[in-house]
């Protein structure tokens, strides 16, 4: 039996967040680990009570939906909220952040960033993690070791 390694656990978690995303434009899944520990998880969607964008089709404003609070920025405020310290830990996401997550990333103190896939890396986004000693290292989920992609 073949053990998962730490990278590809916590990376899978992230793709089985991404499952509970309410925002079909893109499915994405955050995961903070600390210490080897999972402390928080987040996915694209509405804010808490809100429609959901799969129910009530994207708000688009200037070919953005406005409607969901990203995956990143939601695993943030659930440490936030349950005032957990993000500081020095690691994030596990499925696509490269934006620039708005990315910011705030940096802010918490979040050291690493694990992504799954390419997504629009904005070349700002990379000039702020490498300014800011943030690292990014591309970690692709091994599917024939677990398969955890969206029914199409
Ligand atoms: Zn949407
Ligand atoms: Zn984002």
């Amino acid at each position: 039996m073949e053990r998962i390694s730490w990278n590809q656990y916590f990376m899978a978690q992230s793709h089985l967040l991404a499952l509970r995303s309410t925002c079909e434009r893109l499915m994405v899944g955050a995961t903070i680990v600390r210490d080897k520990r999972i402390i928080a998880g987040g996915y694209n969607g509405s804010v808490s009570g809100g429609v959901h964008c799969i129910d009530e089709g994207c708000y688009v404003i200037e070919g953005h939906c406005v409607r969901t609070v990203h995956a990143e920025i939601n695993a943030l405020l659930q440490c936030a909220k349950f005032g957990v310290a993000t500081a020095h830990a690691e994030m596990y996401v499925t696509h490269f952040p934006c620039l708005q997550c990315c910011k705030s990333i940096i802010q918490s103190g979040i050291r690493t960033v694990y992504y799954a896939n390419d997504y629009k890396n904005h070349p700002y986004s990379i000039e702020l993690f490498q300014q800011a000693g943030v690292k990014t290292e591309k970690v692709e989920l091994e599917e024939d070791f677990i398969n955890l992609q969206p029914k199409s």
